[in-house]
């Protein structure tokens, strides 16, 4: 069974990447989709965070990294997939996670939500939190691979100079 894993990863995590090696062992392809039609503004253009996914899952043989702004279920459906792959993390993903899942199940029955528990080290993780330590200059080294670390930490310097 091929699956999907949809997000923002706006930047890819050690949380995210904990969920793609884990989901790659569980499925037979899976497809890591940037999406961009979220109400989200990101700091990351969808191509660097391409980018930055297929440097990290270079090593997975199963994994291919995609993006697509229109519906996940058709996304799904073109690709021949049969189950969404969700993180959770708190409580707090929980209610947003179920609604979506609902809803994806009302637009396409056939497709299933497969739900898996973040790591304990990563409950807290979340790419908005990164971006927020990394802005104050702080340590951000265990918390995503260090390819996103450079590439954050030389964007975020490019957007101060933008201010100026
Ligand atoms: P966010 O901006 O909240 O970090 P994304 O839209 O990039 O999230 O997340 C994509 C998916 O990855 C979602 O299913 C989300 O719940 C999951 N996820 C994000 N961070 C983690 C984490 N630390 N552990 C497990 N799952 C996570």
């Amino acid at each position: 069974m091929k699956a999907v894993y949809p997000g923002s990863f706006d930047p890819l995590t050690n949380g995210h990447l904990d969920i793609i090696r884990r989901a790659a062992k569980s499925f037979e392809h899976l497809f890591v989709v940037v999406f961009d039609n979220s109400a989200k503004k990101c700091l990351f253009s969808v191509e660097e965070r391409i980018a930055m996914i297929s440097e990290a899952v270079s090593d997975i043989p199963n994994v291919t990294v995609d993006s697509s702004s229109g519906l996940l279920v058709e996304y799904a459906k073109k690709r021949g997939v049969g189950v969404i792959v969700k993180g959770l993390r708190a409580v707090s993903d929980f209610d947003y996670e179920f609604k979506m899942a609902l809803m994806n199940k009302k637009l396409a029955p056939e497709l299933e939500t497969f739900f898996m528990m973040t790591s304990l080290k990563y409950l807290y993780l979340s790419s908005s939190l990164v971006k927020e330590v990394a802005s104050y200059g702080g340590c951000i080294r265990d918390l995503v691979p260090p390819t996103v670390e450079a590439r954050l930490f030389n964007k975020l310097k490019e957007k101060s100079g933008d201010d100026i």
